[in-house]
């Protein structure tokens, strides 16, 4: 045999008991009731001998634990096995033009910690790349985790992303921030592994990991809208893992000029920005607001979303329109993937909530039903604000839990 062949050999029996190695870890993350060997064995179709082995050397790395003894009808007790939950963690930090979120996740997903911090009104990259890295080291501190089991961070920030370099390209609410390598920045001044993601992808995936797989849109509400698919189980990132900006499609006759060309543009119909100068300039708010500050924008979005919770009908009436136009472009998606349910989130869902209501819903209920055999259901995330940050961290995770990752961990 020559050299060649028998380096190859070695390389792919190598992935081979990588690839075994994720299969049992899979099977013990899908039982959170814990397995034994020979449940294991049952149902990967492995040998009992490698089961045996596998599972040693997961007990030695420290990523499974031996749990509780169950009694069986004859013979000795089997001793069920899960996920040690303290062996392993990942970070995830969420860049978004409004707040940067952070969580630290433990094996099975369980947020430690977490801290949101607004973003600097003028988020020069370089200051807030610092800002960034010692708000990681606070909350590794905080934990008082240990650094060696910290497998890398996760970075979720708004689109177009080269996920292959690791860089924002040209994130259009985020000015200033053209060609930025925050990656590798943040890596050489951590020191861990990092991993860089576009925030809707990271909130399907958060989604995915704790709400389950199916056909689903995850309709991300930040500065700007973005969708995240997951498609069969998978979330669905595209050639260039850009997929769902969705922020150009047409969903109002008459709505507001684009620079992209065209009016009635769903993200610019709900722009922060935009929803405050439609209520400016309807009467649905009281004071003048400086456009151009951001910080001030957020703070009159959140009062025009109390001046219709409190019936005031020039609000209800911008509130009404932006619900519209989102519900639009959910159906037309829905519709062109066959999907079976719609979840909304982002950091400005809590916000907007409120005006997603059931009342609402029912027009999108009634045209999808005219188009499609299967109703489609509509709810909010169940992960809540920190949605993109354990996004982040969750693909990280997948690390350990795939033999193929979507996006490369840079060490
Ligand atoms: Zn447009």
């Amino acid at each position: 045999m020559s050299s060649s062949v028998a380096t190859r050999r070695a390389a792919s029996q190598g992935r081979i008991a990588d690839f075994n190695q994720t299969v049992i870890l899979n099977a013990i993350r899908r039982s959170p009731d814990g397995v034994s060997r020979v449940e294991l064995a049952a149902a990967t179709g492995l040998s009992a001998q490698a089961v045996t082995n596998i599972v040693r050397q997961l007990l030695a790395s420290g990523l499974i634990a031996e749990g509780r003894r169950a009694p069986i009808a004859r013979g000795k007790p089997r001793t069920m096995l899960n996920l040690n939950p303290d062996g392993q963690y990942a970070i995830g930090v969420h860049l978004d033009p409004a707040v940067i979120t952070y969580v630290i996740l433990n094996l099975v997903g369980e947020t430690l910690a977490h801290a949101s911090r607004p973003t600097p009104a003028d988020p020069d990259p370089e200051l807030t790349t610092r800002e960034i890295v010692a708000q990681i080291e606070e909350l590794i501190t905080e934990t008082g985790v240990s650094r060696g089991k910290i497998v890398g961070v996760g970075m979720a920030a708004p689109g177009p992303i080269d996920v292959d370099r690791g860089v924002l390209v040209d994130p259009p609410n985020l000015s200033g921030w053209q060609s930025v390598p925050l990656r590798d920045a943040v890596r050489d001044a951590v020191d861990l592994p990092v991993l860089l993601d576009k925030d809707v992808t990271a909130a399907a995936s958060a989604e995915k990991w704790q709400g389950g797989g199916g056909n689903f849109l995850f309709f991300y509400l930040g500065t700007g809208v973005g969708a995240g698919l997951v498609l069969n189980d998978e979330v669905f990132r595209g050639k260039t893992h850009n997929s769902g900006q969705i922020g150009n499609m047409i969903v109002s006759n008459d709505g507001l000029p684009c620079s992209c060309g065209y009016t009635g543009c769903l993200g610019e119909g709900s722009h922060p920005r935009r929803l405050v100068q439609h209520g400016l300039a309807v009467g649905a708010l009281d004071d003048d607001v400086d456009l151009d500050d951001r910080l001030q924008v957020e703070a009159a979005l959140v009062q025009l979303a109390d001046n219709a919770l409190t019936g005031r009908a020039e609000a209800i009436g911008v509130m009404d329109e932006m619900v519209r136009g989102i519900l639009k472009g959910c159906e037309d998606i829905t519709l062109l993937l066959d999907l079976d349910r719609i979840v909304f989130g982002g950091p400005h869902w809590r916000t907007l909530s409120p005006f997603f209501t059931e009342e609402r819903f029912s027009e999108l209920y009634r045209r999808h039903a005219l188009q499609s055999i299967q109703p489609i259901t509509v709810s909010g995330t169940r992960i809540g604000e920190d949605v993109g940050a354990v996004g982040a961290a969750s693909l990280v995770l997948d690390h350990t839990f795939s033999t193929n990752p979507a996006v490369l961990l840079a060490g």
